[in-house]
């Protein structure tokens, strides 16, 4: 959102979720020197605060950054994830169990043959086309093992799994080293001039002006919605899950392997999460609020991970 055509001189970021410090972290990286950047977070609205598996492409964000995985990894709990099982997502015996590899160079070869029996299925011929025989992410997966390898030629695609409170930490550090503003306090107001947010009214500061206002809000879009009056589109009608319920559990208990891979799991009504980090695992179950009440969701989750009411 700019307020005129020409290069912003400040930048105000609203909201210190995921999404407001990866924003801030990497226009400070690339911008600091020439603009500058605020990001102010209220102290009332808490962020997600969930969100512990990622893609690949998180890979290159933190290259442009100029982070080593040292940097961030151990203080963020991070593990590396080479792609994604889904188990008993189908009553298709077939694909009971699918594994959903990240790309690597090393599959060149072979992925021209997964995509061309993909091809002859889709024509009604028999083909093998499970992705874990054409793709080395797989069996990094099955076999444990890091996908960072100096033996191995070609670039291998992996991704990671983190803490993501931990991460929005470092996130915020870096920032603030490369000279972001940080301001704790709420946005009361949204001033807009013919169709441009100008400015922004807080509890905690004079009223903030800048060339490029970004929201980052998270649900309330505030800036979006209250500024510019924009709405989301629902897609209820169409992706049923609308709730979750999370129970991290220690090493010690039940699918507690780290291995490289995140596990998606159908239940009854939607799916969950098995997540490892290197301090315990992440669990969540997403479900739809249609089919099934919190505590339903909760206690078939607990079934699920074998723990019983009283752990945390
Ligand atoms: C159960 C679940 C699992 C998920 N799993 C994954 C995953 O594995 N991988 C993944 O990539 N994503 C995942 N996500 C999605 C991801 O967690 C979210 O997209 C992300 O956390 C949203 O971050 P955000 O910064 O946009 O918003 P939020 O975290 O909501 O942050 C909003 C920020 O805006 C601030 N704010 C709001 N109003 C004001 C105001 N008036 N004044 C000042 N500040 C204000 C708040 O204080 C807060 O800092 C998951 C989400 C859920 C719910």
């Amino acid at each position: 959102m700019t307020n005129s055509t020409q290069q912003p001189e400040s930048i105000v970021i609203v909201g210190g979720g995921t999404a407001g410090w990866m924003c801030a972290a990497y226009l400070a990286a690339k911008w600091s020197k020439r603009y500058h950047i605020t990001l102010i977070e209220s102290a009332q609205i808490g962020t997600v605060g969930v969100g512990e598996g990622s893609t690949p492409f998180l890979k290159q964000f933190f290259a442009e950054l100029g982070w080593q995985e040292s940097d961030w990894m151990p203080a963020c709990d991070a593990t590396y994830k080479t792609g994604i099982e889904f188990s008993n997502w189908t009553s298709n015996e077939r694909f009971k169990r699918y594994f959903h590899p990240f790309f690597s160079a090393l599959d060149l070869d072979t992925a021209e043959h997964f995509f061309a029996n993909c091809n002859q299925l889709r024509k009604g011929k028999n083909a093998a086309v499970r992705p874990e025989q054409f793709f080395s992410a797989a069996t990094m997966a099955e076999a444990a093992v890091s996908p960072v390898s100096t033996s191995l030629g070609g670039d291998i695609d992996y991704a990671y799994h983190f803490d993501a409170s931990k991460l929005a930490g470092c996130l915020r550090n870096f920032a603030v080293q490369q000279s972001v503003t940080h301001l704790t306090g709420n946005v009361l107001n949204v001033q807009c001039t013919n169709g441009h947010v100008t400015q922004l009214e807080t509890d905690c500061s004079a009223p903030l002006t800048a060339t490029l206002f970004i929201d980052c809000s998270g649900f309330r879009g505030l800036l979006m919605k209250q500024g510019l009056g924009q709405s989301l589109q629902s897609y209820q009608d169409c992706l049923f899950n609308d709730r979750a319920v999370a129970i991290p559990t220690p090493h010690n208990s039940p699918l507690q392997a780290i291995t490289p891979q995140t596990r998606s799991e159908g239940l009854s009504c939607g799916w969950m999460w098995n997540i490892p980090l290197t301090s315990r695992i992440g669990n969540g179950y997403v479900y739809s609020s249609q089919f099934c009440s919190p505590e339903q969701a909760e206690a078939e989750l607990r079934l699920r991970l074998n723990i019983s009411d009283e752990t945390p």
